[in-house]
């Protein structure tokens, strides 16, 4: 038996109730929480982590991100959709080798276990060959992080891939049910109205697992897509719909209706156009949300981001509209308590593993956070938790981290990480890619051009002010 104790901790459970404790402990015994309570007993030999000052909260679950473009990190951060496209679906994704997609999924995920975020779904589109995908979890169980493999691949339609006799060997092999390593498919439905992915779908149902796919993506993916997935039996609990950002009503009664969730990516969104971020309309509509980062390309995988600029992105709207309506909000709908079970509770339910992961009770898996930071001006007073979560805490403010029972990362250092082959690995395989693109390719790539600026004419334009006439002297207009 091994154990635990965090002792003195303010407790986010985040239960049904979301029950909040003060001054409270948690105990971990193996792999589950054990209880939670105030001056709780500690089993012999357990390991005891002073909590005083912080805040106890469940892991966080990222339902959608591509950690295989982790090892080109931020490379992409002046880049619009488009231009993600033509780089990794049209022209430069395809050089991608199993090891290139191991060192990005290795990097990927201990950043992941170092920002709290104990539940990852490696939405992973560069699966090429069944030896890629093997590559991908070769990588997610070298970390002791929970993950759950989105297979697909951008390089073929996934009527074809998913048809290939060596996907159903890499599933057979590879995905044995274990609580560490769950398994989905994931693909795109364009809306062609020969629905070419049904294939794809019947192959999903055959396995009986769920299907992700990006919805509602402008200029990629619309309305067409639901419907048909829809009129084909093909939308169901399990499904995911990455960003849903540019649905009619119709699409979000369908998805409503057949209780999937949607995950939001507002950084993602808010950057790469795929429409506003819809947590606005999932609340009309009561579609269940989930929190992601999509890909370290643009962004870091950080969920304090996710809520963060969720919580900016829904006041935001809001307060326009209002004032293009003359009106001012004095309530604002979306709460900090919201995204906060969004990034826990949230992608537990949208996984299908809401009886295991996602809040603190005694019985589920213990998968927990402490944020603490005694060296932090930030880190007091905590008056509003939910508020201090959301918009105070950042990644560095995460003190342990647990998965499944294991010390993952604790007085802020990763544990049994080895940075350096990790380091190592990613330099070679951009090394590669640079090689395998040319160096001016690759800069390319990097810096987009920027589109002219129309500057406004201004009736205000002086060119300086004299001060023997105390009068601005006017410029020459031309
Ligand atoms: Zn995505």
């Amino acid at each position: 038996m091994t154990a635990v104790l965090f002792r003195n901790g303010l407790v986010l459970t985040m239960d049904d109730a979301h029950t909040i404790l003060t001054g409270a402990d948690v105990l971990i015994v193996d792999d589950r929480i054990a209880e939670i309570g105030v001056g709780l007993t500690a089993p012999e030999g357990a390991q005891e982590i002073d909590a005083t000052g912080g805040i106890i909260m469940p892991g966080m679950v990222d339902t959608h991100r591509h950690m295989w473009q982790t090892a080109m990190r931020g490379y992409g951060a002046d880049w619009t959709l488009t231009q993600y496209f033509v780089w990794y679906y049209l022209e430069s994704g395809k050089h991608f080798r199993p090891e290139d997609i191991h060192a990005g999924n290795v990097l990927a995920a201990w950043e992941a276990l170092d920002a709290g975020v104990t539940t990852t779904v490696d939405w992973s589109h560069g699966l090429q060959t069944t030896q890629h995908a093997d590559a991908a979890v070769d990588a997610l169980q070298s970390v002791p992080g929970r993950f759950v493999l989105a297979y697909g691949n951008i390089q073929q339609g996934p009527w074809q891939w998913s048809a290939a006799p060596e996907f159903r060997d890499f599933v057979n092999r590879r995905i044995t049910g274990s609580d560490m390593l769950g398994f989905q498919m994931a693909f795109d439905v364009t809306g062609d109205p020969t629905f070419p992915e049904k294939a794809a779908f019947e192959v999903a149902r055959d396995l009986g697992v769920p299907v992700t796919t990006h919805a509602g993506v402008w200029g990629a993916t619309n309305d067409d897509g639901i419907r048909l997935m829809h009129e084909h039996g093909f939308m169901t609990p399990q499904t995911i719909y990455v960003h849903a950002a540019t649905l009619t009503h119709d699409s979000y009664h369908r998805i409503a209706a057949t209780g999937g969730s949607v995950s939001v990516s507002t950084e993602s969104e808010q950057s790469a156009g795929q429409g506003y971020p819809p947590t606005w309309t999932l609340r009309d509509h009561e579609i269940p949300v989930s929190l992601s980062m999509d890909t370290s390309v643009w962004w870091s995988g950080d969920l304090f981001s996710a809520m963060r600029t969720t919580l900016g992105a829904d006041r935001s709207r809001e307060h326009l509209q209002a004032h293009e309506r003359a009106e001012t909000v004095t309530h604002v709908h979306l709460r900090a308590e919201q995204v906060v079970d969004w990034a826990t509770r949230g992608g537990g339910r949208a996984l299908g593993l809401d009886d295991k992961i996602g809040s603190l009770e005694p019985g589920k898996k213990a998968d927990v956070v402490l944020l603490k930071n005694d060296a932090s001006p930030v880190m007091f007073p905590i008056l509003n938790p939910y508020g201090h979560v959301a918009f105070q805490a950042q990644r560095g403010d995460v003190h342990t981290v647990v998965v499944d029972g294991r010390v993952v990362k604790h007085e802020h250092r990763l544990v049994g990480a080895d940075l350096a082959k990790v380091r190592a690995d990613v330099e070679q395989t951009v090394e590669y890619l640079v090689d395998t693109m040319g160096r001016e390719a690759w800069a390319k790539g990097m810096n987009p051009d920027v589109p002219e600026t129309k500057v406004m004419d201004n009736p205000y334009t002086y060119t300086e002010w004299d001060a023997g006439s105390a009068q601005w002297k006017h410029g020459t207009a031309d």
